[in-house]
């Protein structure tokens, strides 16, 4: 194991190993900019993104339930923030660079469109003959282009490192358009270890607190959860400890215990890879195999909690209803504008007219779940007096 990781003390701040990404071994910005000290530039990346439009849009955007069926449930910003928090605390004990996993994790979603996962299914279809829709690709698009907050340049101007983090997955052809930071998706590169982590993070996140919503909307249920080994061995221990515990009380300690038992998983079999491969720059990461992973023996119980809640969650029939309402709504927006531009607000229309339907899809994956509903309401409806 690399020296540089026993370096690091145990929620200790500042040591890195020599294998975290760094600014310097990067490419940098693609405007240059004066530093701003004392903050690091990945850290100032965190902040541009926390300040952005899209990120606070993020707190009206489904994540699974849909924003007004319920106060509790996650929405795409506390599913953001609970990725952040997963994140961070594995780079801390891996000596990454925590800012950067930390602004990767905040903007790993801003691309998302209203509704979840059958908004952006929806986006897709509708732009098919256009080029498609993928919400990491529009995540890149955000911070590059559609933020307008800077005098003298489009988009948030990030780093190298924290761009490529967001850039997820890629169709090898869009990945031939975006230059240099599409190559991995060509030649089979890896990103940065912090990319690495977020990105399992983000699974960590929602794999546990879909079982706690699931439970929560009542629609998967404790017996349901008994098929489930990861969550039924977590249960077991929680009962026989604490005979008398309520149910949402046993929940929320059952995935707290999965979470722990998850992470530190990760972390095991992580630092096994590190050990072996022995990189000792960010450069041995980006060209070798895949270092952040869950071990041999974890891979199958976290397949078969992804089948569960495909099966009993994501297709739930009430699930199912709302996505089909989404999709309505949507789809019929998106007809609507690409017929007739003149429906669209004025700054919308005359991006259409220059660069044609990708404007109407940017505007559409912009909006909240609320804001889709009222516009779709606008066009579609009179409202009586
Ligand atoms: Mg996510």
């Amino acid at each position: 194991m690399s020296s540089d990781l026993h370096a690091a003390p145990d929620g200790g701040l500042g040591a890195r190993a020599a294998y975290a990404a760094s600014v310097g071994a990067q490419r940098g910005r693609r405007i240059a900019e004066a530093p701003a000290l004392p903050r690091s530039e990945f850290q100032r990346d965190r902040d541009r993104i926390v300040h952005s439009t899209a990120f606070r849009r993020l707190e009206y955007k489904t994540q699974v339930f849909v924003n007004h069926e319920g106060d509790l449930f996650r929405t795409r910003l506390t599913h953001t923030i609970e990725v952040a928090q997963i994140a961070r605390s594995i780079a801390r004990r891996l000596a990454l660079d925590e800012d950067l996993v930390e602004a990767i994790a905040l903007a790993h979603d801003l691309g998302h469109t209203p509704f979840g996962h059958a908004g952006q299914d929806t986006l897709n279809e509708c732009m098919k003959d256009h080029g498609g829709f993928e919400h990491n690709l529009q995540s890149l698009r955000v911070v590059d282009e559609l933020e307008h907050r800077y005098a003298a340049f489009d988009g948030l101007n990030l780093c190298f490192d924290t761009r490529e983090g967001i850039l997820k997955h890629c169709a090898r052809e869009n990945a031939r358009a975006l230059g240099e930071i599409g190559e991995r998706f060509l030649t089979g590169g890896q990103p940065s270890l912090e990319a690495q982590v977020a990105n399992l993070a983000d699974e960590i996140a929602y794999n546990n607190h879909d079982v706690d919503d699931g439970l929560r909307a009542g629609l998967i249920t404790l017996l349901q959860l008994e098929e489930v080994d990861l969550f039924q061995v977590h249960a077991t221990q929680v009962r026989s400890a604490y005979p008398e515990i309520q149910d949402r009380r046993m929940i929320h300690e059952t995935v707290r215990r999965m979470i722990d038992e998850l992470v530190g998983d990760l972390l095991a079999e992580t630092r096994r890879r590190i050990a072996r491969l022995r990189p000792a720059a960010v450069a041995d990461v980006r060209a070798g195999p895949p270092l952040v992973a869950f071990s041999e023996a974890m891979r199958p119980r976290v397949a078969q909690l992804r089948r569960f809640l495909h099966a009993n969650l994501y297709r739930h029939y009430q699930v199912v209803r709302m996505s089909a309402k989404s999709a309505r709504v949507i789809s019929e927006l998106f007809a609507a504008f690409l017929a007739d531009e003149r429906l669209l607000p004025d700054e919308h229309r005359d991006r259409v007219g220059a660069i044609g339907p990708r404007a109407i899809s940017d505007y559409i994956a912009g909006m909240t779940d609320r804001y889709a509903i009222g516009e779709h309401r606008r066009l579609f409806a009179f409202d009586a007096p």
